[in-house]
């Protein structure tokens, strides 16, 4: 280990010496800029696992991301030209590297909260901590992956801050609280970062994010010009009729039937009312409760589910779909529903805007090797960093980083999640690549028509 971060550090001291050289004679060219990049990032590969192996062993949950945030705040110190924002929507940071010439603004994404899970590996670094969660003490653990996250997006502002003389445009690196949150009352992270402003000032052209998983072996990635992640919705039904004794069902208004009911009545959602053709959706019930004894009928039954949608348009037809069902089937068992549903806090549809996304590919590319990036299918899965592209373009990517060479690992949010660390190296060059194709793009990039 000692003598290849010695070789790395080597190498990254020759690109400076090329990188100066060149910025004393000719502006360097979008390709050479692109190699010098790209050759700062890989140099990046031990401190990037140090940054990560740290960052692992100690995870911390959603907004509550205090020493993870500290600690990312005092690597981001040591490099030069970067202001850094702390304390943003909690925990968040914002740090701004501004080139020496002028051009676009990319933000780049990392969350950075864990997840309550207890961790099943065998690692030096893996995680033995327990937080107090309402009066339990509870285990947490990096089984998303957000620790690769940081520490690659650390690697590439740490790369980039390096070639800030040649930079045409500036680059923010926004590292997020609360992206485990889900839908409710709290606002989400990314949600809760735009609301502070973090696209203002300077105003964000464009951002940038990627997601690491074991789902194949560790380096390719996975990019769609279109609806990539699902949106998420939370729905409740609460019956309440009237209880009573099981051998006259006909004295009671019994809830239990209705939500029998309303259950399979929600399945025609997606086979009958929605247009597949603008998206996929999915209306999941994953919780019917009545009752407590086989002779009484009870007064009350909920119901819980979720949907997940690729279509805005399919997602609003669910929900007021649910709504109608519930209160007509409902009534017809003289019965009450109220319906509750968690929306909009910030898990809409992921659309990778395709423009935005065409501009990267080839950058995706050069990360990954020949043929190792990829256009995607979309996936059911949800993720906040939608809310980022309401009102700009957003680009999102899945970097791939199975501990095995053959095959899968266990899925994000396994308590054995885990992933290849060489996979890491791909995910910075991916970000600075990416930053770079889009800060030297032609004026008039192509602009294909392929969505969904
Ligand atoms: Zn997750
Ligand atoms: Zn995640």
């Amino acid at each position: 280990m000692t003598q290849f971060r010695h070789q790395l550090s080597v190498l990254a001291a020759t690109c400076l010496l090329t990188l100066n050289a060149a910025s004393q004679t000719a502006p360097a060219t979008p390709s050479v800029l692109a190699q010098q990049a790209q050759a700062l990032a890989d140099a990046s590969e031990a401190q990037v696992i140090e940054w990560r192996r740290h960052i692992h062993q100690h995870p911390e949950l959603s907004y509550q991301e205090v020493q993870t945030a500290a600690y990312i705040a005092a690597a981001l110190a040591k490099m030069p030209g970067i202001e850094i924002q702390t304390g943003i929507a909690k925990t968040g940071i914002k740090a701004v590297l501004r080139g020496g010439k002028p051009g676009p603004v990319v933000a780049l994404r990392a969350d950075m909260d864990a997840l309550p899970v207890e961790e099943r590996n065998d690692l030096p670094f893996k995680s033995t901590v327990k937080v107090d969660v309402l009066g339990k003490l509870t285990p947490v653990a990096h089984v998303c992956g957000h620790d690769t996250h940081v520490a690659m997006l650390l690697g590439a502002a740490q790369a980039l801050s390096k070639m800030r003389a040649e930079l045409p445009g500036t680059v923010v690196f926004l590292f997020q609280p609360a992206e485990e949150l889900g839908p409710g009352p709290l606002l989400s992270g990314a949600s809760a970062m735009v609301k502070a402003g973090v696209l203002d000032n300077p105003k964000v052209d464009v951002v940038m994010g990627q997601h690491i998983n074991a789902a194949s072996p560790p380096g390719a990635i996975g990019y769609r010009r279109g609806s990539l992640m699902a949106s998420i919705d939370i729905f409740r039904i609460s019956l309440k009729g009237k209880g009573g004794h099981g051998a006259m069902p006909w004295a009671a208004k019994d809830p239990t039937l209705a939500a029998a009911e309303i259950a399979l009545a929600l399945q025609n959602i997606v086979s009958n009312q929605t247009d597949p053709l603008d998206g996929s959706i999915v209306v999941t019930v994953g919780m019917l409760q009545s009752g407590n004894r086989f002779n009484i009928l009870p007064e009350t039954a909920e119901i819980a589910g979720t949907i997940r949608s690729l279509s805005v348009a399919n997602q609003k037809i669910a929900q007021q779909s649910i709504r109608l069902k519930a209160q007509k089937i409902a009534e017809s068992y003289g019965v009450t529903a109220e319906v509750a549903i968690d929306t909009g806090s910030g898990y809409e549809v992921l659309i990778s805007d395709p423009a935005a996304t065409e501009t990267i590919v080839q950058a995706l590319e050069a990360a990954t090797g020949p043929g190792r990036a990829k256009e995607m299918r979309p996936i059911m899965g949800s993720e906040d960093f939608g809310a980022f592209g309401k009102n700009i373009p957003v680009v999102f990517w899945m970097l791939t980083a199975s501990p095995f060479p053959d095959r899968p690992g266990p899925p994000n949010h396994a308590p054995e999640f885990t992933i290849d660390e060489k996979a890491m190296r791909v995910g910075v060059r991916a970000l600075v690549g990416s930053t770079l194709a889009y800060l030297t793009r032609p004026a008039s990039a192509p602009v294909p028509a392929k969505a969904l």
